[in-house]
């Protein structure tokens, strides 16, 4: 088997997550999630940003606000 020469390096590239047909920041860690996702509602006066683990990795996402609640 062929073992790929860059593999190493890949590990330190920003990580991005394909979900539907945009790319979303990885988080290692649901704290890291959340805590991002405290920054961004601070940041851009967002409110109930929320978190999740992504069904294509052993990672987290932030989840957008757009949907409104019933
Ligand atoms: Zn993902």
């Amino acid at each position: 088997m062929s073992r790929h020469p860059n593999y190493s390096a890949q590990i330190y590239e920003p990580k991005k997550c394909w979900v539907g047909e945009s790319q979303k920041i990885i988080y290692n860690t649901r704290e890291e999630a959340e805590l991002a996702a405290k920054v961004a509602e601070y940041d851009h006066h967002l409110t109930d940003l929320g978190v999740y683990k992504c069904e294509y990795g052993n990672h987290w996402h932030i989840t957008s606000s757009t949907r409104r609640k019933e």
